[in-house]
């Protein structure tokens, strides 16, 4: 199976700052050079995660690093402003999802498992797949219209693989190192490295990778599910 990005407009619906780099970047990376628009929207502000030393307006601080990644990357950058451990699926937050759905009119969206590890990651893939099906309904009105149908949905792998039997495996080998140069963005978090309650980020990164890419014989690859629903399942 080879997959063909041209014409598709994939965004990627993540929690957090460095979400996007440890689960999808390398896909999204290969969908812009098969010619489609790609876009990262990031729901939570990263306002929490400090590290050790804490870093004054934090928010900013990692308002700048998401920006300078998706720079790397050619995608176009949406942001929730919801606090972080503030996701949860209910109507305003839909809402707010809803339209930048249709500001950017994702033909794919790629948004977490629900059962990945963090509390906020289980509420923003609920939140991606309510959103992404009402982005759709002229019912739901927000200031820009409704898409003419929703679009397809897959979910991401989880953070270090837990739980989640892949469907597919894309091959980023190409972009290993561009998935490296994003995470570098965010220096704030690699801060928290160091941090005994937490992990190592480019390790689990390099880790993930290659562990996906051996079970699908290739240097590095992403794995993902199709959302097997009603309306929601394309052939590729
Ligand atoms: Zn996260």
């Amino acid at each position: 199976m080879k997959l063909h990005f041209a014409n598709e407009r994939v965004l990627a619906v993540v929690a957090h700052p460095d979400d996007a780099e440890l689960l999808c970047a390398g896909t999204l990376a290969r969908a812009k050079a098969g010619g489609a628009a790609i876009g990262i929207c990031v729901l939570c502000q990263g306002d929490k995660g400090q590290p050790a030393k804490p870093i004054k307006n934090l928010a900013a601080v990692r308002r700048r690093e998401m920006q300078a990644a998706a720079r790397l990357l050619g995608a176009e950058l949406f942001h929730g402003g919801f606090p972080d451990g503030g996701l949860a699926d209910e109507t305003s937050q839909r809402r707010k999802l809803v339209e930048i759905l249709r500001q950017f009119r994702p033909t794919l969206v790629l948004a977490h498992a629900v059962e990945d590890y963090h509390p906020d990651h289980q509420a923003a893939s609920r939140l991606a797949e309510a959103a992404s099906w009402f982005c759709a309904s002229r019912a739901h009105r927000t200031k820009s219209p409704a898409l003419p149908t929703p679009p397809a949905l897959w979910w991401m792998d989880t953070i270090e693989m837990h739980r989640f039997t892949p469907g597919f495996f894309v091959d980023v080998s190409a972009f290993a190192g561009l998935k490296e140069k994003m995470l570098a963005c965010h220096r704030s978090q690699l801060a928290r490295g160091a941090d005994g309650d937490f992990s190592p980020l480019l390790d689990l990164m390099r880790l993930q990778s290659r562990a996906r890419g051996a079970q699908s014989g290739v240097a590095a690859a992403e794995a993902f599910r199709q959302h097997f629903a009603f309306k929601r399942t394309r052939a590729w």
